[in-house]
């Protein structure tokens, strides 16, 4: 069942999604070499809580922390530990906050110091698949055309769409209907409307979109040990256009690089 969201319930959703982009941004700032990915886990849970919300993902299914910190070849749904991240290696922190009621969710892959140029253009794309995908939440359209947007541009670039993880409607749960795959065709799917808020998060593989889940249940791998790129905001269509929900007085996005 999708959830319709008043003009007045969007306006109170922001400040969930506030939160999200202010503590993941901050998460982006300690990317560098030397960090361990629980050390920013740590920072994220503390940031959210003494803000007086509650960190998203912590218990959600099961999961045990409260960012997924997904390193090079790690899709999604990594696990934060004692990992030290090193130069070169890229990161995708997905952060999200409960507070008022409402849930934000976003993500970013940030570099750790100099990448890779093929790397680079790997997350230059997916972000640019995130905006087109956004540009086509608006009332009228459907799943579809989401999809589409980003399934088009990836794979124009060589790229692989993850099929099995997809967005989602979001609210005052983290997974709502309906999903929002990265892949499709356009007018096909669910027919977007007004008040429904959907959280866009294109996953796309520098090699095969083939992956499988490591024994510890959670994070997702590419099959050929190749990067993958995410990004993610939560997205409010409205009468007036898409209206990202997950930002803060800086805006919906972050820098590429860590450390800034
Ligand atoms: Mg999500």
């Amino acid at each position: 069942m999708i959830h319709i969201k008043s003009p007045k319930e969007i306006e109170e959703f922001k400040v969930a999604g506030a939160l999200s982009k202010t503590v993941l941004r901050r998460a982006g700032r300690m990317v560098r070499p030397g960090v361990t990915t629980r050390e920013i886990d740590q920072m994220v849970e503390s940031f959210i809580r003494l803000h007086g919300a509650v960190p998203g993902f912590k218990g959600l299914y099961g999961f045990p922390a409260s960012i997924c910190a997904s390193v090079n070849e790690e899709i999604v749904h990594g696990i934060p530990s004692d990992r030290m991240l090193v130069e070169g290696d890229i990161i995708s922190i997905d952060t999200g906050a409960t507070t008022g009621g409402w849930v934000g969710d976003n993500a970013w892959t940030f570099f750790v110091g100099e990448v890779a140029p093929e790397t680079k253009a790997l997350c230059e794309v997916t972000l640019d698949c995130l905006k087109a995908a956004i540009e086509q939440a608006v009332p009228g359209n459907h799943i579809g055309d989401i999809g589409h947007a980003v399934q088009t541009l990836a794979e124009k670039n060589g790229f692989g769409v993850v099929r099995e993880y997809v967005g989602h409607g979001v609210g005052r749960a983290m997974h709502e209907d309906p999903n929002v795959p990265n892949f499709g065709k356009k007018g096909r799917g669910v027919r977007l409307q007004a008040g429904m808020v959907i959280a866009i998060e294109p996953m796309i593989c520098q090699g095969t979109y083939r992956n499988h889940t490591l024994a510890n249940g959670w994070t997702v791998v590419t099959n050929d040990g190749k990067p993958a790129a995410h990004y993610e905001n939560t997205v409010a269509v409205t009468k007036d256009g898409p209206v990202i929900i997950t930002q803060d007085t800086d805006g919906p996005w972050c820098p590429l690089e860590g450390g800034v």
